[in-house]
């Protein structure tokens, strides 16, 4: 497709809609002018022929014809002065008398001496733009007995409807000039912002996010919100590409620390002479546990990659989550009872709904097991499941450590621990929760944090009934 700027369509569209309509009113203008003019000079060359033809009727020109020679000077006069030419005819249509001098002689059996003779007194524009006007002598006892003819080539007429038609195209081009350069400069004040916007995304196309588009706030049209659109989506651009380096960064910083005691431990034992058996089996497995850590980490991180990536759907199934609540804490049972935390459990109603069982499984896990990790000796855990017509409500409240205010809504950010250094030891990876709000957010649910330090957290998770599509097709 050839490249058609936005200028060219405006100045085209311009054209259709502000030239061709004003050259079509001009011409359609001059065409009634000349109209008028016409029937204007139609109606004053009958009422001369009419004049001529009561002096002839007077001088009774056409039966005396010795008496002519007076009447013809009149007449030569008359159509030297208004220059057009005079015939008179008999009433057998034969010209007596030309002012051309030509004709004198012929018959003319034109329609217009026809009528007159017939008592219409006619003026009619001929083809070639002449008129011819015909008014009928009287001859004695009343008797139509001749007929005058004008024949007018409307020089004049030609002449006046010319000069106007000059004057009208000269003032219409001059319009046209004038709106042509209002359109140049209109079509360059709309173009040039967006061709600035164009600009502007090709350099953020090359990474440079921190462009931004100019925003004049002076007058409000599409193109401002353009730009305001076009530096939203910068800002978005450039939190993800943050957030992107971030995340590489955590990443880094989480291996890099077991990787660190790995190479601390192994050193260390080699470069010990007689290192007793005993002191090997401590460092190895020491070694041991932060490869496991490692590994966690890893095993989280390919969780969350396999979430994100969209395209691969959950397998939905109606499941019933009484059986699979049952199943999650039956696993966290021991961590419950080594800590000696209370784990409670309230299933209001059997609840069938349309879930992947495995990752809600493992994000529902990982609330509890949070639940119970931040809870100290002797407190309480408590998991509910409800539900409406619509849809299943989740809930793991503790009497936990609790979160502080300002950190509730980051702890699903990546690798995000409130006290880093306790966390460490208590052996998670900063990964659960986000893996669990993904795995919500793919069931269209939502999670909602409630929390108070020192006295605990409530976490409530809410998941449609019915997934959009048929569980089948989902797989
Ligand atoms: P971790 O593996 O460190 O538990 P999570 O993503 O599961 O990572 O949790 C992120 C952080 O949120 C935790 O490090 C902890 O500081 C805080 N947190 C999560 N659940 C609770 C809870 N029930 N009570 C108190 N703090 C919590």
């Amino acid at each position: 497709m050839p490249f058609i700027s936005l200028r060219w369509i405006l100045l085209a569209g311009y054209a259709v809609a502000g030239i061709i309509p004003l050259l079509l009113l001009a011409s359609t203008m001059l065409h009634s002018v000349q109209g008028y003019f016409v029937e204007e000079r139609k109606k004053e060359l009958l009422s001369q022929a009419n004049v001529i033809s009561g002096q002839l009727t007077s001088s009774n020109f056409l039966f005396h014809e010795d008496h002519r020679g007076d009447m013809e000077e009149v007449i030569l006069e008359t159509s030297q002065r208004e220059d057009y030419r005079v015939l008179v005819l008999d009433s057998s249509f034969t010209v007596v008398y030309d002012t051309g001098y030509e004709d004198v002689g012929k018959t003319y059996l034109l329609p217009e001496v026809v009528q007159a003779m017939d008592n219409k007194d006619t003026a009619n524009e001929q083809e070639d733009g002449t008129v011819y006007a015909a008014a009928s002598i009287m001859g004695l006892s009343n008797q139509r007995s001749g007929v005058v003819l004008i024949v007018d080539g409307m020089k004049e007429v030609r002449d006046i409807v010319g000069d106007i038609g000059k004057e009208a195209y000269l003032l219409l081009a001059c319009i046209v000039i004038l709106l042509f350069i209002i359109m140049v400069v209109v079509s360059k004040v709309f173009t040039e912002p967006v061709k600035n916007l164009i600009g502007i995304i090709k350099e953020m196309s090359e990474g440079h996010f921190e462009r931004r588009a100019r925003v004049e706030q002076k007058t409000h049209t599409e193109l401002v919100d353009l730009a305001i659109a076009c530096n939203q989506m910068a800002d978005q651009l450039e939190k993800v590409e943050s957030s992107r380096q971030q995340f590489v960064s955590n990443v880094s910083h989480e291996l890099k620390t077991p990787l660190s005691s790995v190479k601390v431990l192994s050193e260390s034992i080699l470069l010990m002479e007689d290192v007793p058996k005993e002191m090997y089996v401590e460092f190895l497995h020491d070694i041991n546990s932060e490869v496991d850590r490692m590994t966690a980490i890893i095993n989280d991180l390919l969780t969350l990659v396999k979430l994100d990536q969209k395209e691969i759907p959950l397998n939905f199934k109606e499941v019933d989550l009484n059986q699979m609540m049952a199943g999650i804490v039956k696993r966290l049972q021991p961590l419950a009872d080594a800590k000696s935390v209370v784990l409670e459990t309230d299933y209001v109603k059997e609840i069938a709904a349309d879930v992947d069982e495995m990752k809600l499984s493992l994000a529902i896990s990982n609330l509890a097991d949070n639940a119970i990790k931040y809870t100290p000796e002797g407190g309480k855990v408590k998991i509910t499941l409800d539900a409406d017509h619509q849809h299943a409500f989740i809930t793991v409240a503790d009497t936990g450590i609790g979160i502080p205010e300002d950190e509730v809504n980051r702890i699903f950010e990546r690798f995000y621990r409130v006290d880093k250094t306790r966390d460490r030891e208590t052996g998670g990876t900063g990964l659960g929760l986000s893996i669990t709000h993904a795995t919500i957010m793919m069931h269209k649910g939502s999670i909602k944090v409630n929390s108070k330090e020192e006295e605990g957290t409530t976490i409530l998770v809410r998941i449609p009934l019915k997934q959009q599509q048929p569980a089948a097709q989902a797989q």
